[in-house]
């Protein structure tokens, strides 16, 4: 990978042998190989003892993890907040497990509609609440650093399952507790099309 780093210095008009840039090839591999290190994840180690049987049944939250992802269409950073929520059937998960199954999607080249669903679909295939959801608000920077649609350089994504699909009074409770900074009214489930960011340019 460091041969195509220097190259790819070289093709941007750069000496990749000036003092700067020295071992620049070296963190760009270290920095890609950590950034894009959830293809390497394990997600039955990553659950590992953290599912329990309970008699619970009210909703549970998760609200405002940080996530960091890289859109494949660019190779640039989005990045935002994750909402989580679940009613859980006979199951729950350990709590420090979310955080961490959202970064196991995130590294990886991602769009984030796919990133979403992913993340709501492995929670309901490994917990099978009555619902999930999830909702990203991201920045992306391949639309605002180069200026492009600036107005929509933050998306909102949602996935629902369950519960939060079928049910419009749970629906609202979840957007009421997490009080998007965009309006919940725009939320609407993830559309298959590249909303997020602009894949063609
Ligand atoms: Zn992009």
């Amino acid at each position: 990978m460091q041969e195509l780093i220097r190259t790819l210095l070289e093709e941007l008009g750069e000496n990749p042998g000036r003092e700067g840039l020295v071992d620049t090839p070296k963190r760009v591999e270290k920095a890609l190989k950590f950034l894009t290190s959830g293809y390497e994840a394990d997600i039955d180690q990553v659950l590992n003892n953290a599912l329990f049987v309970v008699d619970y049944s009210e909703m549970v939250i998760v609200k405002d993890i940080d996530f960091y992802s890289l859109c494949e269409h660019h190779l640039l950073p989005f990045f935002g907040k994750c909402h989580i929520a679940y009613i859980p059937s006979t199951r729950v998960i350990g709590l420090s497990k979310i955080p961490r199954l959202v970064d196991v999607f995130s590294r990886r080249l991602q769009v984030q509609e796919r990133l979403t669903n992913q993340i709501a679909d492995v929670l309901r295939d490994r917990i099978a609440p009555v619902g999930v959801a999830v909702v990203m608000e991201a920045t992306h920077l391949c639309m605002s650093m180069r200026g492009v649609e600036k107005q929509n350089s933050f998306a909102v994504t949602s996935a629902m399952h369950g519960a939060f699909r079928n049910n419009a009074r749970t629906r609202m409770e979840f957007l009421e507790l997490i009080k998007l900074r965009s309006a919940a009214a725009t939320v609407q489930t993830a559309p298959s099309g590249g909303l997020a960011c602009v894949g063609e340019d």
